[in-house]
């Protein structure tokens, strides 16, 4: 990790120096080691806060939406599933490829930050190893779809066992049991959306929720 981690801040420095983006979107360590967050560089100098470890696990291509509008040339870093999020943003045209410069890291798999935050309260302490993250653990895709640059080595995507047995038994229920499950689901729902938030797809300019 530390050697994909020090390419990234090289490339970065790189692309910012040459004025080839106007800024590069990677990960900045927080107070704690699990409290990685997304960050902006926009000088040569700023690329050296950039990170890449254990809890860059925030998929960055949502945050390009706040530039959808402007003319700037970003870089961004990706594993998997933000390039698979970029190639969502692309066909839903939301954003140019050629407005952007993308830094694929074949990816190993992140560690659960809540887990993480978890262990460290004293409420429930685990292993002093801090597990894989319940998406990463069946990752199909955890190599970038898309990119410019590649960093890392290939990795396997694990494609064994059964991926839909949720959706089957979901699909196994009469329509009442499955309304009272979604009723279930939803009745722990406080609207604070943050699923929208994070959701790539959810890029309409005007929400049918925020008039609801
Ligand atoms: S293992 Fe897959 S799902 Fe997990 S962070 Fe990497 S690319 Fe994303
Ligand atoms: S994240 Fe989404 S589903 Fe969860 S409480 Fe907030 S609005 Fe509801």
């Amino acid at each position: 990790m530390t050697d994909i981690n020090n390419k990234i801040r090289e490339i970065a420095a790189r692309l910012l120096k040459d004025k080839q983006v106007d800024l590069f979107m990677a990960w900045e360590k927080g107070e704690l080691d699990y409290q990685v967050k997304p960050y902006f560089a926009r000088t040569p100098e700023e690329a050296d806060r950039m990170v890449f470890n254990d809890y860059c696990i925030q998929n960055l291509s949502n945050g390009l939406l706040k530039f959808r509008d402007g003319q700037e040339k970003i870089g961004i870093v990706v594993k998997g599933c933000d390039s698979r999020g970029i190639v969502r943003l692309l066909e839903d045209n939301q954003i140019t490829r050629e407005r952007l410069y993308i830094v694929g890291v074949c990816c190993p798999g992140m560690k659960d930050p809540l887990k993480a935050a978890l262990n460290d309260s004293g409420f429930k302490k685990q292993s002093k190893d801090v597990p894989l993250a319940d998406k990463c653990l069946k990752c199909r895709q955890p190599n970038p779809v898309i990119y410019d640059e590649i960093l890392g080595q290939e990795r396997v995507p694990d494609v064994a066992g059964e991926r839909f047995s949720l959706v089957r038994d979901l699909e196994n229920k009469t329509p009442d049991e499955r309304y009272a499950f979604f009723e279930d689901i939803l009745s722990r729902c406080i609207r604070c959306y943050a699923c929208r938030q994070v959701c790539v797809a959810c890029n309409c300019r005007t929400c049918i929720f925020d008039d609801t």
